[in-house]
């Protein structure tokens, strides 16, 4: 294992894709590998990112929240600077042709196909499902709302329109929307600063800066996503910064987003910081429980709208996510479809216990209170041997289980990694921890009495992490 790491290059992702599932297949086993990691494609590579993606939302769903980060870390030992990954659905093949028409449809100019088409695949990706309808608003992002639609029907003169905020805050979300309502009348370039730098750096190499430039300057709205991730060269900067004050002077539109106020962005020059606050800047703050409650509302609709009906999320469960998921939207909307993935899969809905288990890194406070020594105190307890004999190195049958068991659910219901893990047990090895979360996987495959142990420690446990009894 530990020379295949060292011999392990740091060559393009997509060159080392097929290892990367062979990987997978080892790390998760055949049936999860065929039933879902199988379909993953690899996309683009992009700075510090990977773009992967899947045929289905549901897949997509179902991945994100069981098994990405994993994924994330057997790609990072191909190359080490990617720090996370992007999975799209790709309903792309319907997608593109719409695409393509309506870029031609608006197009007169000699630019060559196969270029638009890159263009348009690469950059213009306006997703549909982003629009002002399906934005909810409340004190937090009612103002970059407002802004936003005066934008889109053009009675505004916010030019730029800076709008910024955290993480998951709907930034894209809103850019996408103006995006939307305005490609059928305009020449629209939405695109990430990433992606910006990306295709600069590329054009370079093709010789084809011009066709570069005319691209973007020929936008009637323009509207780039992620400022803060600008961090190119000088040449770079120079192009940004001309290509901005060409599109201004025409009279073009121009959209930023940013996680940061114009003033604080790092890596960026001081003149391009200049010109972002020269028209109006407005931020997002996260939402409070209100906005939160609206949201799971629409969402729930909209997913039941999505899956025919067949979803059926208690109130309770809605009270519950809109209370305990405060960090970002992102993060609200992804429980939500981690909880219908859950019911769909099961064909169940999902209780509170379930809910919090399914949710547990989202959850600070389960991270905070369900501790190994609960997890640990308990497993003794349930198969009646000693703290002492589960921390020992003996490996008498009557011990191994239980320790295994015990190491399971930490995994399970902690975020612990497996080196953390391996340490709160007798400075086990990481591999020792895998091999027992291992065997509780494959033991609970047949063996009912083990599963229903296990059913009943993971209740306790949380139980008393409810209660803090202990
Ligand atoms: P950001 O770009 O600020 O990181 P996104 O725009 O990607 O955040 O939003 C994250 C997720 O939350 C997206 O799925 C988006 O559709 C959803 N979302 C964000 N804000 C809202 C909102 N006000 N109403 C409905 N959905 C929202
Ligand atoms: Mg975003």
């Amino acid at each position: 294992m530990k020379n295949e790491n060292i011999l392990k290059t740091e060559q393009p992702i997509k060159v080392s894709w097929e290892k990367i599932q062979t990987e997978m297949k080892a790390k998760f086993g055949k049936d999860i590998y065929d039933s879902w990691l199988r379909k993953i494609s690899f996309e683009e590579e992009f700075n510090n990112y990977v773009l992967l993606s899947v045929t289905t939302r549901f897949i997509r769903d179902w991945i994100t929240s069981r098994y990405l980060d994993q994924i994330l870390s057997i790609v990072r030992s191909y190359k080490s600077e990617i720090s996370r990954i992007e999975l799209s659905v790709n309903e792309e093949k319907n997608y593109n042709e719409i695409e393509k028409k309506d870029y031609k449809k608006n197009d007169s100019s000699a630019i060559n196909v196969s270029f638009i088409k890159d263009y348009v695949s690469n950059f213009n990706r306006i997703d549909p499902n982003k629009s002002f309808e399906n934005f909810v608003t409340g004190t937090s992002n009612r103002l970059a709302f407002e802004a936003s639609k005066k934008v889109s029907c053009k009675t505004s003169h916010y030019n730029p329109l800076y709008i910024y905020g955290g993480v998951g805050m709907g930034k894209t979300h809103l850019l996408n929307a103006i995006g939307l309502k305005l490609k059928e009348e305009s020449k629209v370039m939405l695109i990430s600063a990433e992606k910006f730098m990306y295709q600069f750096v590329k054009s370079i190499k093709s010789n084809e800066m011009v066709k570069f430039k005319d691209n973007f300057r020929n936008a009637d709205v323009f509207l780039i996503d992620d400022i803060q991730f600008m961090n190119g060269k000088e040449a770079m900067q120079e192009e940004f910064f001309h290509t901005f004050n060409a599109l201004l002077d025409k009279g073009s539109q121009i959209i930023i987003s940013g996680d940061r106020p114009p003033n604080k962005l790092a890596r960026i020059q001081e003149r391009i910081k200049s010109r972002f606050s020269g028209g109006l800047v407005i931020d997002i703050q996260p939402p409070d429980y209100e906005l939160r409650y609206k949201i799971i509302k629409s969402k729930t609709d909209e997913l039941k709208n999505y899956y025919s009906n067949q979803v059926n999320i208690s109130e309770e469960i809605q009270l519950f996510l809109s209370k305990e998921i405060k960090n970002s939207i992102r993060e609200l909307v992804g429980a939500l479809n981690r909880i219908v993935s859950f019911s769909r899969i099961y064909n169940k809905i999902p209780n509170i216990s379930e809910t919090k288990i399914v949710l547990k890194d989202l959850l600070n406070y389960n991270e905070n209170k369900v501790t190994v020594e609960l997890i640990q105190s308990l497993v003794c307890k349930h198969f009646k041997i000693s703290k002492n004999e589960m921390l020992s190195s003996r490996r008498s049958r009557y011990l191994v289980r239980p320790r295994q068991t015990a190491i399971y659910l930490t995994k399970l219901l902690t975020s612990k990694s497996l080196p953390e893990i391996g340490r709160d047990f007798s400075n086990r090895d990481h591999t020792t921890v895998i091999h027992s979360i291992k065997t509780i996987e494959t033991l609970k495959k047949d063996n009912t009495d083990l599963c229903s142990s296990i059913d009943t420690l993971k209740n306790q446990i949380l139980y008393n992490n409810q209660n803090n009894e202990i």
